[in-house]
Protein backbone atom coordinates (compact mmCIF):
# COMPACT_ATOMS: atom_id res chain seq x y z
CA UNK A 1 0.00 0.00 0.00
CA UNK A 2 2.90 2.43 0.04
CA UNK A 3 3.02 2.84 -3.84
CA UNK A 4 2.76 6.41 -5.20
CA UNK A 5 -0.41 7.22 -7.67
CA UNK A 6 0.53 5.60 -11.57
CA UNK A 7 -3.52 5.78 -12.79
CA UNK A 8 -3.64 7.23 -15.50
CA UNK A 9 -6.47 10.00 -16.40
CA UNK A 10 -7.67 7.65 -19.00
CA UNK A 11 -7.67 4.53 -16.95
CA UNK A 12 -10.85 6.89 -14.87
CA UNK A 13 -12.61 8.45 -18.11
CA UNK A 14 -12.62 5.54 -20.50
CA UNK A 15 -16.09 5.00 -23.00
CA UNK A 16 -17.78 1.89 -23.05
CA UNK A 17 -21.06 0.83 -23.26
CA UNK A 18 -23.24 1.14 -20.05
CA UNK A 19 -24.53 0.73 -17.33
CA UNK A 20 -21.83 -0.27 -14.99
CA UNK A 21 -18.07 0.05 -15.33
CA UNK A 22 -17.71 -3.10 -12.50
CA UNK A 23 -20.34 -5.66 -13.99
CA UNK A 24 -20.31 -4.60 -18.02
CA UNK A 25 -16.82 -2.90 -19.06
CA UNK A 26 -14.75 -4.82 -16.21
CA UNK A 27 -16.19 -8.46 -17.14
CA UNK A 28 -15.83 -7.23 -21.00
CA UNK A 29 -12.54 -6.91 -20.87
CA UNK A 30 -11.89 -9.88 -18.58
CA UNK A 31 -13.57 -12.26 -21.40
CA UNK A 32 -10.80 -10.07 -23.83
CA UNK A 33 -8.21 -11.20 -21.64
CA UNK A 34 -9.43 -15.02 -21.23
CA UNK A 35 -9.99 -14.55 -25.09
CA UNK A 36 -6.49 -13.75 -25.53
CA UNK A 37 -5.05 -16.38 -22.93
CA UNK A 38 -7.19 -19.08 -25.57
CA UNK A 39 -5.66 -17.81 -28.45
CA UNK A 40 -1.89 -19.12 -27.12
CA UNK A 41 -3.37 -22.74 -26.44
CA UNK A 42 -3.34 -25.33 -29.29
CA UNK A 43 -5.23 -28.42 -27.76
CA UNK A 44 -5.95 -31.90 -29.85
CA UNK A 45 -8.44 -30.29 -32.05
CA UNK A 46 -10.50 -33.80 -32.47
CA UNK A 47 -11.86 -33.00 -28.53
CA UNK A 48 -15.15 -30.81 -28.63
CA UNK A 49 -14.77 -27.90 -26.33
CA UNK A 50 -16.98 -26.48 -23.91
CA UNK A 51 -16.68 -22.75 -22.22
CA UNK A 52 -17.96 -21.60 -18.59
CA UNK A 53 -18.26 -18.79 -17.15
CA UNK A 54 -19.04 -18.55 -13.30
CA UNK A 55 -19.77 -15.40 -11.62
CA UNK A 56 -19.75 -14.43 -8.17
CA UNK A 57 -20.98 -11.86 -5.50
CA UNK A 58 -22.19 -8.75 -6.52
CA UNK A 59 -21.64 -10.08 -10.49
CA UNK A 60 -23.87 -13.19 -9.67
CA UNK A 61 -26.63 -11.34 -8.03
CA UNK A 62 -27.03 -7.81 -9.91
CA UNK A 63 -25.35 -8.98 -13.06
CA UNK A 64 -28.01 -9.89 -15.31
CA UNK A 65 -29.96 -6.28 -14.08
CA UNK A 66 -26.57 -4.91 -15.34
CA UNK A 67 -26.04 -6.60 -18.77
CA UNK A 68 -22.84 -8.64 -17.20
CA UNK A 69 -23.55 -11.45 -19.32
CA UNK A 70 -24.22 -9.99 -22.75
CA UNK A 71 -20.62 -8.20 -22.18
CA UNK A 72 -18.68 -11.21 -21.32
CA UNK A 73 -20.13 -12.55 -24.84
CA UNK A 74 -19.39 -9.52 -26.83
CA UNK A 75 -15.59 -9.82 -24.85
CA UNK A 76 -15.69 -13.25 -25.91
CA UNK A 77 -16.89 -12.17 -29.40
CA UNK A 78 -13.61 -10.00 -29.30
CA UNK A 79 -15.78 -6.49 -29.31
CA UNK A 80 -14.01 -3.59 -27.75
CA UNK A 81 -15.91 -1.39 -24.63
CA UNK A 82 -14.41 1.32 -26.66
CA UNK A 83 -16.49 0.79 -30.28
CA UNK A 84 -18.49 -2.11 -29.64
CA UNK A 85 -22.29 -1.89 -31.01
CA UNK A 86 -24.02 -1.02 -28.00
CA UNK A 87 -27.49 -1.65 -29.25
CA UNK A 88 -25.96 -5.47 -30.96
CA UNK A 89 -24.85 -5.95 -27.54
CA UNK A 90 -27.95 -4.97 -25.79
CA UNK A 91 -29.50 -7.75 -27.97
CA UNK A 92 -27.38 -10.80 -27.07
CA UNK A 93 -28.39 -13.46 -24.90
CA UNK A 94 -31.85 -12.42 -25.42
CA UNK A 95 -32.86 -15.35 -26.44
CA UNK A 96 -31.73 -18.38 -23.89
CA UNK A 97 -31.35 -21.14 -26.51
CA UNK A 98 -29.58 -19.32 -29.37
CA UNK A 99 -25.89 -20.75 -30.06
CA UNK A 100 -23.12 -18.46 -30.18
CA UNK A 101 -19.59 -19.73 -32.07
CA UNK A 102 -16.55 -18.02 -30.24
CA UNK A 103 -13.59 -18.05 -32.97
CA UNK A 104 -10.54 -20.68 -31.66
CA UNK A 105 -7.69 -21.57 -33.58
CA UNK A 106 -9.76 -21.37 -36.81
CA UNK A 107 -12.63 -23.59 -35.28
CA UNK A 108 -15.28 -22.65 -33.26
CA UNK A 109 -16.55 -23.33 -29.57
CA UNK A 110 -20.56 -22.92 -29.32
CA UNK A 111 -21.78 -20.61 -26.85
CA UNK A 112 -24.98 -19.86 -25.35
CA UNK A 113 -26.85 -18.64 -21.57
CA UNK A 114 -26.40 -21.99 -20.22
CA UNK A 115 -22.50 -21.46 -19.95
CA UNK A 116 -22.66 -18.63 -18.13
CA UNK A 117 -23.33 -19.30 -14.55
CA UNK A 118 -24.43 -17.28 -11.38
CA UNK A 119 -23.16 -18.59 -8.70
CA UNK A 120 -25.53 -16.48 -6.01
CA UNK A 121 -23.84 -16.16 -2.36
CA UNK A 122 -20.48 -18.34 -2.91
CA UNK A 123 -18.17 -15.67 -3.36
CA UNK A 124 -17.67 -15.66 0.97
CA UNK A 125 -13.64 -16.74 0.17
CA UNK A 126 -13.08 -14.88 -2.58
CA UNK A 127 -10.18 -11.79 -2.14
CA UNK A 128 -13.03 -9.35 -4.52
CA UNK A 129 -17.05 -9.37 -4.62
CA UNK A 130 -17.07 -9.38 -8.40
CA UNK A 131 -15.43 -12.20 -9.26
CA UNK A 132 -15.18 -13.97 -12.83
CA UNK A 133 -14.06 -17.53 -13.20
CA UNK A 134 -13.73 -18.58 -17.01
CA UNK A 135 -13.08 -22.39 -17.70
CA UNK A 136 -11.88 -23.95 -21.14
CA UNK A 137 -12.28 -27.82 -21.33
CA UNK A 138 -12.60 -30.75 -23.38
CA UNK A 139 -15.33 -33.41 -21.91
CA UNK A 140 -12.35 -35.15 -19.41
CA UNK A 141 -9.92 -32.44 -19.46
CA UNK A 142 -9.65 -28.71 -17.97
CA UNK A 143 -7.46 -26.96 -20.50
CA UNK A 144 -6.73 -23.45 -19.03
CA UNK A 145 -8.71 -21.15 -15.95
CA UNK A 146 -8.43 -17.83 -14.96
CA UNK A 147 -10.12 -15.60 -12.39
CA UNK A 148 -10.54 -11.97 -12.90
CA UNK A 149 -11.88 -9.60 -10.16
CA UNK A 150 -13.63 -6.66 -11.43
CA UNK A 151 -12.66 -4.19 -9.33
CA UNK A 152 -14.86 -1.22 -10.05
CA UNK A 153 -14.82 1.57 -12.82
CA UNK A 154 -13.87 -0.92 -15.46
CA UNK A 155 -10.80 -1.25 -13.72
CA UNK A 156 -9.82 -5.99 -13.84
CA UNK A 157 -7.18 -7.83 -11.87
CA UNK A 158 -6.50 -11.45 -12.61
CA UNK A 159 -5.41 -14.09 -9.71
CA UNK A 160 -2.23 -14.85 -9.62
CA UNK A 161 -0.76 -12.10 -12.40
CA UNK A 162 1.36 -9.18 -11.28
CA UNK A 163 0.68 -5.56 -12.64
CA UNK A 164 2.85 -4.04 -15.26
CA UNK A 165 4.74 -1.45 -13.32
CA UNK A 166 4.59 1.66 -14.63
CA UNK A 167 6.92 4.29 -15.22
CA UNK A 168 7.19 6.33 -11.84
CA UNK A 169 6.15 9.87 -11.95
CA UNK A 170 8.01 12.76 -11.06
CA UNK A 171 5.61 13.89 -8.24
CA UNK A 172 5.10 11.06 -6.70
CA UNK A 173 1.71 11.25 -4.04
CA UNK A 174 -0.65 8.62 -2.18
CA UNK A 175 -3.17 11.22 -0.65
CA UNK A 176 -3.88 15.17 -0.82
CA UNK A 177 -1.93 15.74 2.01
CA UNK A 178 1.32 14.95 -0.10
CA UNK A 179 -0.18 16.19 -3.06
CA UNK A 180 -0.53 19.63 -1.77
CA UNK A 181 2.88 19.61 -0.35
CA UNK A 182 4.28 19.14 -4.21
CA UNK A 183 2.27 22.05 -5.14
CA UNK A 184 3.86 23.96 -2.62
CA UNK A 185 7.37 22.80 -3.09
CA UNK A 186 7.63 22.81 -6.91
CA UNK A 187 5.19 26.21 -7.26
CA UNK A 188 3.31 24.00 -10.08
CA UNK A 189 -0.51 24.50 -10.79
CA UNK A 190 -2.05 21.23 -9.76
CA UNK A 191 -2.90 20.96 -13.35
CA UNK A 192 0.40 21.18 -14.21
CA UNK A 193 1.93 18.48 -11.83
CA UNK A 194 -1.16 16.04 -13.04
CA UNK A 195 -0.20 16.69 -17.02
CA UNK A 196 3.82 15.73 -16.04
CA UNK A 197 2.88 12.89 -14.55
CA UNK A 198 0.85 11.91 -17.02
CA UNK A 199 3.05 12.13 -19.51
CA UNK A 200 5.88 9.94 -17.35
CA UNK A 201 3.45 7.60 -16.64
CA UNK A 202 2.32 6.86 -20.35
CA UNK A 203 4.78 8.17 -22.50
CA UNK A 204 2.25 10.49 -24.11
CA UNK A 205 2.72 13.92 -24.84
CA UNK A 206 1.09 16.77 -23.99
CA UNK A 207 -0.90 17.05 -27.33
CA UNK A 208 -2.01 13.71 -27.38
CA UNK A 209 -3.30 14.28 -23.69
CA UNK A 210 -5.11 17.57 -24.58
CA UNK A 211 -6.76 15.73 -27.64
CA UNK A 212 -7.89 12.66 -25.38
CA UNK A 213 -9.03 15.69 -22.77
CA UNK A 214 -10.96 17.30 -25.77
CA UNK A 215 -12.00 13.48 -26.51
CA UNK A 216 -13.59 12.61 -23.10
CA UNK A 217 -15.30 16.08 -23.06
CA UNK A 218 -16.89 15.83 -26.07
CA UNK A 219 -18.11 12.15 -25.31
CA UNK A 220 -19.75 13.44 -22.58
CA UNK A 221 -21.21 16.54 -23.82
CA UNK A 222 -22.31 13.92 -26.72
CA UNK A 223 -24.27 11.64 -24.41
CA UNK A 224 -25.70 14.89 -22.43
CA UNK A 225 -27.45 15.71 -25.91
CA UNK A 226 -28.24 12.38 -26.78
CA UNK A 227 -30.18 11.84 -23.62
CA UNK A 228 -32.02 14.69 -24.05
CA UNK A 229 -33.65 14.31 -27.11
CA UNK A 230 -34.67 10.63 -25.84
CA UNK A 231 -38.10 9.53 -24.49
CA UNK A 232 -40.08 6.38 -24.14
CA UNK A 233 -39.12 3.34 -21.34
CA UNK A 234 -35.63 2.57 -20.45
CA UNK A 235 -35.06 -1.07 -20.84
CA UNK A 236 -35.79 -3.80 -17.81
CA UNK A 237 -39.13 -5.32 -16.44
CA UNK A 238 -39.30 -1.56 -14.31
CA UNK A 239 -40.72 0.46 -17.33
CA UNK A 240 -39.12 3.27 -15.98
CA UNK A 241 -39.72 6.60 -18.13
CA UNK A 242 -36.94 8.88 -18.90
CA UNK A 243 -37.18 12.06 -17.87
CA UNK A 244 -34.59 14.64 -18.63
CA UNK A 245 -36.38 15.50 -22.16
CA UNK A 246 -38.88 16.72 -20.01
CA UNK A 247 -37.42 18.22 -17.20
CA UNK A 248 -35.71 20.26 -19.98
CA UNK A 249 -39.14 21.63 -22.11
CA UNK A 250 -40.13 22.28 -18.22
CA UNK A 251 -36.88 24.47 -17.45
CA UNK A 252 -38.22 26.75 -20.36
CA UNK A 253 -41.49 27.30 -18.94
CA UNK A 254 -40.23 28.15 -15.06
CA UNK A 255 -40.51 31.85 -14.04
CA UNK A 256 -38.29 31.68 -11.38
CA UNK A 257 -34.63 31.63 -12.37
CA UNK A 258 -33.23 29.15 -9.03
CA UNK A 259 -35.83 26.46 -10.18
CA UNK A 260 -34.89 26.72 -13.78
CA UNK A 261 -30.88 26.78 -13.11
CA UNK A 262 -31.67 23.44 -11.22
CA UNK A 263 -33.94 22.08 -13.49
CA UNK A 264 -31.68 22.74 -16.30
CA UNK A 265 -29.07 20.92 -14.28
CA UNK A 266 -30.96 17.72 -13.51
CA UNK A 267 -31.60 17.79 -16.97
CA UNK A 268 -28.53 17.45 -18.10
CA UNK A 269 -27.15 14.78 -15.36
CA UNK A 270 -30.10 12.87 -15.80
CA UNK A 271 -29.94 12.95 -19.41
CA UNK A 272 -26.59 11.02 -19.57
CA UNK A 273 -27.65 8.57 -16.49
CA UNK A 274 -30.64 7.42 -18.56
CA UNK A 275 -28.14 6.84 -21.62
CA UNK A 276 -26.31 4.81 -19.05
CA UNK A 277 -29.00 2.64 -18.07
CA UNK A 278 -30.28 2.00 -21.79
CA UNK A 279 -26.62 0.87 -22.21
CA UNK A 280 -25.34 3.56 -24.76
CA UNK A 281 -21.91 4.52 -24.56
CA UNK A 282 -21.12 6.62 -21.71
CA UNK A 283 -17.80 7.98 -19.79
CA UNK A 284 -16.77 5.97 -16.87
CA UNK A 285 -16.11 9.28 -13.87
CA UNK A 286 -15.50 7.71 -11.85
CA UNK A 287 -17.65 4.77 -13.10
CA UNK A 288 -21.08 4.05 -15.23
CA UNK A 289 -23.39 4.25 -12.64
CA UNK A 290 -22.39 7.51 -11.70
CA UNK A 291 -21.74 8.66 -15.49
CA UNK A 292 -24.47 11.58 -15.33
CA UNK A 293 -22.56 13.20 -12.71
CA UNK A 294 -19.48 14.66 -14.22
CA UNK A 295 -21.47 15.46 -17.96
CA UNK A 296 -24.13 17.43 -15.95
CA UNK A 297 -22.04 19.82 -14.49
CA UNK A 298 -19.57 20.05 -17.60
CA UNK A 299 -22.55 20.45 -19.71
CA UNK A 300 -23.46 23.55 -17.61
CA UNK A 301 -20.63 24.90 -17.10
CA UNK A 302 -19.82 24.75 -21.13
CA UNK A 303 -23.37 25.97 -21.72
CA UNK A 304 -24.26 28.40 -19.27
CA UNK A 305 -21.20 29.80 -17.92
CA UNK A 306 -19.63 29.72 -21.55
CA UNK A 307 -16.26 27.89 -20.44
CA UNK A 308 -13.81 27.90 -22.65
CA UNK A 309 -11.93 24.61 -23.95
CA UNK A 310 -8.95 25.16 -21.83
CA UNK A 311 -10.65 25.70 -18.54
CA UNK A 312 -12.92 22.77 -19.21
CA UNK A 313 -9.18 20.78 -19.46
CA UNK A 314 -8.10 22.31 -16.33
CA UNK A 315 -11.48 21.15 -14.21
CA UNK A 316 -11.03 17.77 -15.80
CA UNK A 317 -7.56 17.33 -14.61
CA UNK A 318 -8.75 18.84 -11.16
CA UNK A 319 -11.32 15.79 -11.09
CA UNK A 320 -8.96 13.16 -11.84
CA UNK A 321 -6.75 14.01 -9.16
CA UNK A 322 -9.61 13.34 -6.96
CA UNK A 323 -10.38 10.19 -8.68
CA UNK A 324 -6.89 8.83 -8.27
CA UNK A 325 -7.06 9.65 -4.68
CA UNK A 326 -10.19 8.14 -3.79
CA UNK A 327 -9.38 4.85 -5.78
CA UNK A 328 -5.62 4.94 -4.29
CA UNK A 329 -7.01 5.36 -0.13
CA UNK A 330 -10.24 3.83 -0.69
CA UNK A 331 -12.36 2.26 -3.24
CA UNK A 332 -14.70 3.75 -6.09
CA UNK A 333 -16.93 0.32 -6.56
CA UNK A 334 -20.36 0.07 -5.31
CA UNK A 335 -19.75 -3.41 -4.63
CA UNK A 336 -16.78 -2.83 -2.35
CA UNK A 337 -17.65 0.41 -0.10
CA UNK A 338 -21.50 1.57 -1.80
CA UNK A 339 -22.98 4.42 -3.59
CA UNK A 340 -20.95 6.51 -1.72
CA UNK A 341 -17.87 5.52 -3.79
CA UNK A 342 -19.73 5.84 -7.03
CA UNK A 343 -21.91 9.08 -7.37
CA UNK A 344 -20.17 10.25 -3.89
CA UNK A 345 -16.86 10.50 -5.50
CA UNK A 346 -18.40 11.96 -8.73
CA UNK A 347 -19.82 14.37 -7.03
CA UNK A 348 -16.74 15.10 -5.47
CA UNK A 349 -14.56 15.69 -8.50
CA UNK A 350 -17.07 17.17 -10.18
CA UNK A 351 -17.21 19.98 -7.19
CA UNK A 352 -13.58 20.07 -7.97
CA UNK A 353 -14.17 20.40 -11.57
CA UNK A 354 -15.79 23.21 -11.19
CA UNK A 355 -13.76 25.02 -8.58
CA UNK A 356 -10.26 24.87 -10.54
CA UNK A 357 -12.87 25.59 -13.66
CA UNK A 358 -13.56 28.58 -12.20
CA UNK A 359 -10.11 29.29 -11.28
CA UNK A 360 -10.18 28.68 -7.56
CA UNK A 361 -7.51 28.28 -5.39
CA UNK A 362 -6.06 24.57 -4.52
CA UNK A 363 -7.22 24.98 -1.05
CA UNK A 364 -10.70 25.60 -2.24
CA UNK A 365 -10.73 22.62 -4.86
CA UNK A 366 -9.66 20.83 -1.86
CA UNK A 367 -12.78 21.89 0.19
CA UNK A 368 -15.59 21.77 -2.14
CA UNK A 369 -14.23 17.55 -3.21
CA UNK A 370 -14.51 17.14 0.53
CA UNK A 371 -17.87 18.71 1.23
CA UNK A 372 -19.52 17.47 -1.51
CA UNK A 373 -18.05 13.77 0.03
CA UNK A 374 -18.62 14.52 3.27
CA UNK A 375 -22.57 14.36 2.77
CA UNK A 376 -22.78 11.23 0.17
CA UNK A 377 -20.68 9.30 3.29
CA UNK A 378 -22.75 5.94 4.03
CA UNK A 379 -24.26 5.85 0.96
CA UNK A 380 -25.92 2.61 -0.18
CA UNK A 381 -25.82 0.72 -3.06
CA UNK A 382 -29.29 -1.08 -3.63
CA UNK A 383 -30.68 -0.82 -7.36
CA UNK A 384 -33.80 -1.84 -7.60
CA UNK A 385 -34.09 -5.36 -9.18
CA UNK A 386 -30.24 -4.82 -10.26
CA UNK A 387 -31.05 -2.39 -12.45
CA UNK A 388 -28.94 0.74 -12.45
CA UNK A 389 -32.09 3.01 -12.94
CA UNK A 390 -33.56 3.08 -9.12
CA UNK A 391 -32.17 5.32 -7.11
CA UNK A 392 -28.97 5.80 -9.64
CA UNK A 393 -30.61 7.77 -12.08
CA UNK A 394 -31.93 10.53 -9.89
CA UNK A 395 -28.79 9.74 -7.48
CA UNK A 396 -26.75 11.23 -10.33
CA UNK A 397 -28.99 14.30 -10.85
CA UNK A 398 -28.65 14.62 -7.11
CA UNK A 399 -24.95 14.04 -7.11
CA UNK A 400 -24.73 17.21 -9.73
CA UNK A 401 -26.32 19.69 -7.60
CA UNK A 402 -24.60 18.73 -4.26
CA UNK A 403 -21.25 19.21 -6.29
CA UNK A 404 -22.61 22.69 -7.44
CA UNK A 405 -23.44 23.37 -3.58
CA UNK A 406 -19.90 22.09 -3.01
CA UNK A 407 -18.61 24.72 -4.97
CA UNK A 408 -20.88 27.51 -3.39
CA UNK A 409 -20.31 26.18 0.22
CA UNK A 410 -16.79 26.20 -0.53
CA UNK A 411 -15.97 29.68 -2.48
CA UNK A 412 -17.91 31.28 1.19
CA UNK A 413 -15.80 29.24 3.44
CA UNK A 414 -12.00 30.29 4.80
CA UNK A 415 -10.22 27.69 3.77
CA UNK A 416 -7.70 27.97 6.31
CA UNK A 417 -10.57 27.13 8.56
CA UNK A 418 -12.05 23.99 6.85
CA UNK A 419 -12.35 21.35 9.68
CA UNK A 420 -12.19 18.15 7.66
CA UNK A 421 -9.58 17.40 5.47
CA UNK A 422 -10.11 15.08 2.27
CA UNK A 423 -7.43 12.39 2.97
CA UNK A 424 -9.92 12.25 6.29
CA UNK A 425 -13.35 12.41 4.53
CA UNK A 426 -11.92 9.33 2.11
CA UNK A 427 -10.38 7.76 4.70
CA UNK A 428 -14.08 8.08 6.45
CA UNK A 429 -15.60 6.41 3.51
CA UNK A 430 -13.61 3.20 3.24
CA UNK A 431 -13.93 2.61 6.94
CA UNK A 432 -17.61 3.12 6.22
CA UNK A 433 -17.44 0.81 3.63
CA UNK A 434 -15.81 -2.40 5.59
CA UNK A 435 -18.38 -1.93 8.00
CA UNK A 436 -21.15 -1.61 5.90
CA UNK A 437 -23.37 -4.81 5.33
CA UNK A 438 -23.09 -6.76 2.10
CA UNK A 439 -27.07 -6.25 1.48
CA UNK A 440 -25.85 -2.68 0.67
CA UNK A 441 -23.33 -3.23 -1.62
CA UNK A 442 -24.72 -3.61 -5.39
CA UNK A 443 -26.58 -7.40 -4.17
CA UNK A 444 -29.88 -5.94 -4.42
CA UNK A 445 -30.30 -7.56 -1.28
CA UNK A 446 -31.34 -4.84 0.75
CA UNK A 447 -32.26 -1.36 1.00
CA UNK A 448 -34.70 0.37 -1.75
CA UNK A 449 -33.95 -2.97 -3.78
CA UNK A 450 -35.85 -4.86 -1.24
CA UNK A 451 -38.17 -2.41 -0.06
CA UNK A 452 -39.24 -1.22 -3.90
CA UNK A 453 -41.96 -4.48 -4.23
CA UNK A 454 -44.38 -2.83 -6.72
CA UNK A 455 -40.97 -2.60 -9.39
S1 LIG B 1 -26.91 2.73 -6.33
FE1 LIG B 1 -25.07 3.90 -6.93
S2 LIG B 1 -23.37 2.43 -6.82
FE2 LIG B 1 -25.29 1.25 -6.85
S3 LIG B 1 -25.64 0.73 -9.01
FE3 LIG B 1 -26.74 2.64 -8.57
S4 LIG B 1 -25.29 4.30 -9.10
FE4 LIG B 1 -24.08 2.39 -8.95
Amino acid sequence: MDTCITTSIFDIFKTGPGPSSSHTIGPMRAALLFRDAMVRLSPDRQDPLELNVHLFGSLSHTGKGHGTHKAILGGLLGWEPETCDCDLLCQLLEDPEQLYDIPFNHGQIPFSARHIHFEGNSAQDLPFSNTLRFKLSTRNKLLLEKEYYSIGGGFILCKGEIEKERNTPPHAYRNMNQLRKIIRKTGLPLSQIILQNEQAITGAAQDQIHEGLDRIIGAMCACVEKGLLADGLLPGPIGLLRKAKVLMTNSHKMKQETGRFLAILNAYAMAASEENAAGQRVVTAPTSGSAGVMPGVIYLLKHQYHLSPEQLRQGILAAAAIAFIAKRNASISGAEVGCQGEVGVASSMAAAFMTYALEGPMKKVENAAEIALEHQLGMTCDPVGGYVQIPCIERNAVGAVTAVNAYILAEAGDPARQKVSFDEVVETMMETGQDMCSRYKETARGGLAVCCVSC
